[in-house]
């Protein structure tokens, strides 16, 4: 086989790193890939894998120590994304949503909050999800329609989200509503736990899907939801903000789980070249097949790269965090789907059915590129940082 990454040299991994990537590696490997198939057949969630993530302190990672987590740093969750991916990106799902869900409450949330819902969290024993789309309402945020009303000392929530990974699995969902519909565009939305099953709260439906196929990405309404005003995270008015913030500390997920994907390919379709012959000789002796898998090893390495330098940079709070960590998303996003389309043709036709995994791989690789943003509100970002607002 392929060496799965680059050396821990050329990544400057602490041992702490290396350790808990080997770690997660052997445990894809031994008990995630085996079931990768399964899980994309049936689509169902695969609860003995969030078990087993449990189980294991891999859900504990994104969570402080004094709350029952593990303290990991962003390159730390984002090499354990990135080798469960390899394996089976709906099962990395498990980990890249627990942290997406929790991040309004670890950007902004209070310490009673924090104390109230961490441990559950960080045991595994809740999922979280995070729920900002609505119908109407994908890349334009800000335009969102759901609205929570004060009453006293609840807020009622009323509205509809739409594509919520693991809205039919968790029992915490951080959810963005309007509560000035009238304040600037950037000020209209507050965030809020959402404590569910709750009175008024339905899961509508799940979506059938290209990839990620084990993965619920649900329909949720909320019709007059009530909940203490203590839910609130943050100030009435820091919703948007507080959904940037989290976008920047998550999107590197994504390309972590892209580098994943990319890396699980380029692996099988470097050991059906070596294997496969034809007119007389293994097909990765064929120049032109060669240089496919030379390129998607640089282009595979070089998303790793960035990726692992956009989470040092962003790890230490530096200014330009939205930019790293948009660039690392595009380019990681991108490599997946090329490297994929690529190992698909490596292996021909047995590339295109489903007794190999790269089918699957491609057909997952390519939500990388929609969601947490898509590329093109990726390039939105990048540019903003380089020239500024257009109204500024
Ligand atoms: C499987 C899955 C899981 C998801 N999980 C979650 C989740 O857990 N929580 C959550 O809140 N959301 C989630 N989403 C939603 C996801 O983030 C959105 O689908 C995504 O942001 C795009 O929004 P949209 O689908 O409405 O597309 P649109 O915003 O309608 O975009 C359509 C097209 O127009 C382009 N476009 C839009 N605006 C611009 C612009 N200004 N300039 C150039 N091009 C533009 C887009 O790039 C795209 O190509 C998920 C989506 C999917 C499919």
């Amino acid at each position: 086989m392929v060496p799965m990454s680059a050396s821990n040299a050329a990544d400057r991994l602490t041992e702490e790193q290396v350790l808990l990537r080997d770690t997660v590696r052997d445990l894809a490997v031994a008990r995630i890939a085996p079931r990768a198939a399964e899980i994309d057949r049936t689509g169902e969630f695969p609860e003995d894998i969030r078990q087993l993530l449990a189980a294991q302190d891999v859900l504990a990672l994104p969570f402080p120590v004094e709350h029952g987590g593990v303290g990991g740093d962003l390159l730390t969750i984002c090499l354990a994304i990135e080798q469960i991916a390899r394996a089976c990106a709906t099962s990395s799902l498990i980990l890249m949503v627990q942290e997406l869900g929790s991040l309004p409450l670890l950007i902004a949330g209070s310490p009673d909050q924090q104390a109230r819902w961490f441990p559950d969290l960080a045991a595994g024993r809740t999922l979280a999800a995070f729920a900002l789309t609505e119908p109407e309402a994908g890349s334009d945020a800000a335009s969102i329609r759901a609205r929570a009303v004060a009453d006293g000392d609840s807020y009622v929530i009323t509205g509809t989200k739409r594509f919520i990974t693991n809205g039919s699995v968790a029992g915490l969902i951080t959810v963005f509503a309007v509560t000035d519909p009238d304040a600037p565009r950037h000020r209209r939305l507050s965030c809020f736990a959402v404590e569910v099953p709750a009175e008024g709260f339905r899961v509508e439906r799940l979506e059938h899907k290209l990839g990620i196929r084990g993965s619920p990405t649900a329909e949720l309404s909320f019709n007059a939801v009530r909940l203490p005003a203590a839910n609130r995270i943050g100030a009435e008015g820091d919703g948007f903000g507080i959904a940037m913030a989290t976008l920047d500390r998550s999107r590197p997920g994504v390309a972590a789980q892209a580098v994943g994907i990319a890396q699980g390919a380029l692996d099988v379709a470097v050991a059906y070249a070596r294997e496969r012959k034809q007119f007389g000789q293994r097909i990765g002796d064929f120049q032109m097949i060669a240089a496919m898998l030379a390129d998607m090893d640089a282009q595979t390495e070089a998303a790793r790269q960035l990726l692992y330098t956009a989470c040092g940079v962003i790890e230490a709070g530096d200014a330009d965090a939205a930019r790293w960590s948009a660039m690392c998303k595009l380019i990681a996003g991108d490599t997946a789907m090329r490297v994929t389309t690529d190992a698909v043709q490596v292996l021909g036709g047995y590339g295109y059915i489903d007794e190999f995994p790269v089918e699957r791989m491609m057909r997952d690789a390519k939500i990388t590129q929609i969601y947490e943003g898509t590329q093109q509100v990726q390039r939105l970002v990048i540019a903003r940082a380089l020239l500024g607002r257009p109204d500024a």
